[in-house]
């Protein structure tokens, strides 16, 4: 079933493969009619990208937002959703669990460079500059090990899933790399999930849980928790749940059906959470027109 709507997207500004502009096209070419952006820890949103989706006969009627999140020591995606939820003192605090990382990211691109290997510096690659200079593209791309492990691909032989794993403790090839540690617990790097819901609602906005079994398939996380913890979430302001995810297959169906028994009041948002070539479904999970209008209304300022 493909979708006319589509609230979870992402576009270079994170961990996306394209620019907006290629986003919206490609949207267009998949008969999307109305997407939000929601790039992680920042707004992808302006005016010239709302009348360029116009132009393209696409609705963008809000500004989106994806944070990482930690509660009781699980992870949790928080979508945020609001007309206008632009101020500098909410910006810095999403933008708290992506500086941590880049702290870190940042430190072993020091390491790489001073052991040798002739990758650019991290303002190099967030512009996307390859390493012989040229560009890859010509805008903000989110600093992610994923990144950093493109650029000691190419200048290693490992193939991009090995240098991936560099960053997350695990192959070291020939002992020619230094493992960074992460330093902070899981704790200390994520934010509090339900003092994201509150301080989102606080500025308007509507939140929403993203793919919330995505943890429950060897990641530590297990359904009952998920259910359990969900009635915390809605104690701070959570609107509703992505029942439609690319992260939601089938075997969690009966979970989603008892948190519905539970919690019948819950909104059901959906979205692909396209990233580009790797996820690439725009529109095929979304949520319905009737969903749509209830988020709408939902959403305050
Ligand atoms: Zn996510
Ligand atoms: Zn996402």
């Amino acid at each position: 079933m493909n979708f006319t709507i589509d609230l979870h997207v992402h576009t270079i500004n994170s961990d996306g493969q394209y620019t907006p502009p290629e986003v919206i096209d490609i949207a267009r070419s998949k008969g999307v009619k109305t997407l939000v952006f929601t790039d992680h820890s920042g707004i992808t949103h302006s005016k010239e990208i709302v009348s360029y989706a116009k132009r393209a006969g696409i609705e963008i009627p809000l500004m989106g937002i994806e944070i990482s999140t930690i509660h009781k020591g699980n992870k949790y995606h928080v979508l945020g959703y609001a007309k206008n939820f632009r101020n500098s003192e909410l910006e810095s605090y999403l933008m708290y669990p992506t500086a941590i990382k880049n702290e870190r990211y940042i430190k072993i691109i020091e390491m790489l460079r001073s052991s040798g290997y002739n990758i650019p510096v991290h303002r190099e690659m967030l512009k996307g500059i390859n390493v012989n200079g040229t560009y890859m593209h010509k805008d903000k791309w989110m600093f992610t090990g994923t990144l950093i492990a493109s650029y000691v691909s190419q200048v290693s032989g490992l193939s991009p899933d090995e240098a991936r794993s560099l960053f997350s403790g695990g192959i070291y090839p020939e002992k020619r790399f230094i493992y960074i540690e992460k330093g902070k617990s899981r704790e200390e790097r994520y934010l509090p999930t339900c003092e994201v819901i509150r301080k989102l609602r606080e500025y308007g906005a509507v939140t929403i849980l993203a793919h919330p079994w995505w943890e429950c398939t060897g990641r530590g996380n297990t359904t009952e928790n998920v259910i359990a913890h969900f009635q915390d979430f809605i104690d701070a302001g959570l609107a509703g749940f992505e029942a439609l995810s690319q992260q939601n297959d089938e075997c969690f169906v009966e979970a989603g059906n008892k948190l519905d028994k539970m919690y019948p009041h819950l909104l059901h948002v959906g979205g692909s959470d396209y990233h580009g070539d790797k996820r690439p479904d725009l529109g095929v999970r979304g949520v319905t027109e009737e969903n749509y209008r209830k988020l709408m209304e939902m959403v305050r300022i």
